[in-house]
């Protein structure tokens, strides 16, 4: 906020408007971001369908206006699942110290759903599963931070990924990270965005991280952001929410942290992998104070001297 006010200071009404456009998340921006990715025009997002392309261009024009460049040789990496070729959509944003530019923190989510369902599940003649919160929401914080950070200078370079085939059993996240791993890509942290679109009631955090116990990463990331954003969760660990998202493939493949932040807790929102997850239920005010809580914490982690977050030893 400090930021803003002094170039209110000094400079004339159109560039006033322009920095604060970017250093802030826009509720506008969340709500036409997860309203289109959302919207029945996209068809439930199934990965190799007419709808998730669209969603993939939508990405391309984001981190193209944003000034986002390409980590490969386009936005796009692609790979095949069961007989489709899926594309995770991966923007680059360079670090500026000569030596931790080198190293990367991952920021993901999956952008893909499952698309329509079968007639069972049906539910007043909707058949789309439009997955808002299951991960419109999180591929929207993505973007938004995105915007974000593109036109800030932080010391490590910051990949944004938006994994596809999540649905398919995190067939995106696995062909990234085997990649990544092959070009022996130095990467720091991965932080992965799943059902963060209605918040947590009655906790003293935020968001809770996914594999609390493996890493000091919650713990770090909160003394960055100056207040618990993120907290253990005990169900996390019992339906081991960490080796069931797109996190996992990179702590597998490097043994880096990489954890997953959720605020779904199982009682707070009805229509998992249902025709009326929808993007009017989404509360755009959280997703807003939520993911600005966590941008300082980014910051932390891409300006740090040294590795602070580590994997705890066994
Ligand atoms: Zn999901």
């Amino acid at each position: 906020m400090k930021y803003i006010l002094v170039f209110l200071v000094f400079f004339s009404g159109s560039q006033i408007f322009s920095q604060e456009e970017s250093a802030e998340v826009s509720i506008d921006f969340l709500k036409e971001s997860l309203g289109y990715l959302a919207s029945d025009e996209l068809a439930g997002r199934r990965t190799g369908s007419e709808g998730i392309e669209k969603a993939a261009h939508y990405i391309e024009t984001v981190f193209q206006k944003s000034g986002l460049q390409p980590y490969f040789e386009t936005y796009r990496d692609s790979f095949q699942v069961k007989g489709k070729t899926g594309y995770n959509m991966v923007g680059f944003k360079e670090g500026n110290d000569p030596k931790l530019k080198d190293e990367l923190i991952v920021l993901g989510a999956h952008y893909d759903h499952i698309g329509v369902v079968d007639e069972s599940k049906i539910v007043a003649g909707d058949s789309i599963a439009n997955g808002a919160n299951d991960n419109a929401a999180g591929t929207t914080s993505i973007l938004a931070l995105a915007k974000y950070f593109a036109d800030k200078q932080t010391k490590r370079s910051v990949l944004f990924v938006l994994f596809s085939a999540e649905e398919e059993g995190l067939v995106g996240s696995k062909h990234i990270a085997k990649r990544l791993k092959k070009e022996e890509a130095n990467i720091y942290t991965m932080l992965n965005f799943e059902m963060i679109g209605v918040p947590l009631v009655g906790q003293n955090y935020s968001a809770y991280l996914t594999g609390f116990n493996e890493s000091n990463f919650a713990e770090t990331f909160n003394n960055y952001a100056g207040k618990k954003v993120f907290g253990f969760f005990s169900k996390a660990k019992d339906f081991k929410l960490f080796q069931r998202s797109d996190n996992y493939p990179f702590y597998q493949e490097m043994k880096i942290p990489a954890q997953t932040l959720c605020t779904f807790d199982f009682s707070n929102y009805d229509y998992y992998h249902h025709v009326d997850d929808e993007a009017e239920l989404m509360d755009y005010e959280h997703m807003k104070n939520l993911i600005s809580d966590i941008i300082p914490g980014i910051e932390g982690m891409a300006n740090s001297k040294t590795k602070v977050i580590q994997l705890n030893s066994k």
